[in-house]
């Protein structure tokens, strides 16, 4: 479905569907993203409520979903840092019933709609959300997770102006800093001793941050593998100690 049959298909049941839609389409028309004007997006296998303060769920993300659901340990809990919506959080505990997750996020907004989804999806019992500045130190205090996984802000700053179609997203859910890496520095740093023995960092990253990635673990104590995206890009980065 396009844009326009997603809107039409959400109104579809509304008393005042006509007078919706053509509002929802003349937004649309003005470059608002369909997301934003419906207020929820489709990703893994669910729906996710979405507001201004999230990023809209991609369909590239879904790779770090489906490593996740490897890669963490049996009858763990995982930490999910900057979990906006939830999407990756919620639909790796939609898969694995053994896990239980800790998301955390900076922003009211995303916290509230990640606990809604948690609600919408019947995982509540097994995940819990905590407003946190993850740049800063001991953010996950003594904490020991079975795996960190992280969709983190990772657009280099002087590059968002260059994507117009990011103009209606959260700027701080997007922007890493002056290299782009910011979270991840900082993530690898701080977090490492929050990581259980043999447990694993899995991030989402740039399709251009491989090699900056592997620098990065390599400098930590780390060996970083990459994996691909469906569109052929490098998407997730999974680090493991050496
Ligand atoms: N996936 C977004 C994009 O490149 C960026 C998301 C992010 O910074 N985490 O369009």
């Amino acid at each position: 479905m396009n844009d326009r049959d997603i809107i039409k298909d959400f109104y579809e049941d509304h008393p005042d569907r006509e007078t919706l839609i053509a509002e929802a389409m003349k937004r649309l028309d003005s470059g608002e993203p369909a997301a934003y004007i419906i207020g929820e997006w489709y990703f893994w296998r669910y729906t996710f409520k979405l507001n201004k303060d999230c990023l809209i769920p991609r369909p590239d993300t879904e790779i770090i979903v489906e490593e996740a659901i490897r890669e963490i340990p049996k009858n763990s809990v995982f930490a999910d840092l900057c979990t906006g919506s939830g999407c990756i959080a919620l639909s790796i505990l939609g898969e694995r019933p053994d896990l239980r997750a800790i998301a955390y996020d900076i922003s009211d907004g995303a916290l509230e709609a990640a606990s809604e989804n948690a609600r919408l999806i019947g995982v509540s019992d097994r995940i819990s959300f905590v407003k946190a500045d993850l740049l800063s130190k001991g953010s996950l205090g003594d904490s020991i997770f079975g795996a960190i996984i992280s969709n983190p802000p990772y657009i280099r700053t002087e590059v968002i102006a260059d994507y117009p179609d990011l103009a209606y997203e959260p700027h701080i859910a997007l922007d890493g800093g002056d290299d782009g890496l910011i979270f991840y520095r900082h993530f690898v740093s701080e977090f490492s001793k929050n990581l259980a023995d043999g447990s694993k960092f899995i991030f989402e990253i740039g399709f251009d941050q491989a090699l900056d990635l592997a620098a990065l673990a390599d400098k930590y104590g780390f060996i970083c593998k990459t994996v691909k995206d469906y569109g052929g890009n490098d998407r997730a980065a999974i680090l493991s100690r050496k």
